[in-house]
C-alpha cells in the first residue's frame, strides 16, 4: 500500500494533495489480510509528508456463531508524518541517528519516494480484529445439536429435550 510523493516533496512547505487509497492490505509473505480503501490528505512539512485521512480496511472473516463467511470493517484514522529516508536538499541519506529521539520508530519515505501506508494499516488492522464477529447482531448460530443453520432453518430439537434437563436449564439461565 505505497502513495508515491516524489512530485510532492519538490513542492513548498504547505502543498497539500489528496491520494485515494484502494487494493489490498499485505503481510510480508504476501496473503492478503483485508482490503483497504482511504481518502487521505497529504501536506508537505518543512521534513517529510505529513499523512492524515480516514482509510477503511474489508477483513474477510467468518460469522462466530453461524460460521457462515463475511466481512466487517476495520477504520482506520491516519495521522503520521512521514520523514524521507534521503535529504530533499542535498540529497544525502539521512541516517536514522541524526533525527530526534522522538522520530527513531517513525515512518519512512523510500528511495523510490514511495510513502509506504502498509504497517500502520497492519496496525489498525491488528487492534481492530474482532475476536467474535458476527453476521448479524441476532445471528441465531447453528443448533448444537442437529447442526442446521437457524437463521434459516426450522428443526424441532427443542421438543426432544430431555424434560429432565428443563430444571437445569432453568438453573443455568
Ligand atoms: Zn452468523
Ligand atoms: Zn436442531
Amino acid at each position: 500500500m505505497k502513495v508515491n510523493v516524489a512530485q510532492l516533496l519538490k513542492e513548498t512547505v504547505g502543498a497539500a494533495r489528496s491520494a485515494d487509497l484502494e487494493g489490498p492490505l499485505l503481510d510480508s509473505d504476501q496473503s492478503v489480510l483485508g482490503t483497504v480503501t482511504g481518502e487521505l490528505k497529504l501536506t508537505k512539512t518543512d521534513r517529510g509528508v505529513w499523512v492524515s485521512g480516514p482509510a477503511e480496511i474489508v477483513v474477510s472473516s467468518e460469522c462466530s456463531r453461524c460460521l457462515k463467511p463475511m466481512e466487517y470493517i476495520v477504520p482506520a484514522q491516519i495521522d503520521d508524518e512521514y520523514l524521507p529516508k534521503v535529504d530533499l536538499a542535498t540529497g544525502a541519506r539521512v541516517r536514522v541517528e541524526d533525527r530526534d529521539a522522538d522520530d527513531a520508530d517513525t515512518a519512512s519515505i523510500d528511495d523510490h519516494h514511495d510513502l509506504d501506508l502498509t504497517e500502520t494499516l497492519q496496525q489498525y488492522r491488528l487492534a481492530g480484529l474482532l475476536l467474535a464477529p458476527l453476521c448479524r447482531e441476532d445471528c441465531q448460530g447453528i443448533c448444537a445439536q442437529c447442526g442446521v443453520d437457524l437463521n434459516e432453518n426450522t428443526h424441532d430439537c427443542e421438543d426432544e429435550l430431555d424434560p429432565r434437563w428443563e430444571k437445569l436449564r432453568e438453573l443455568l439461565r
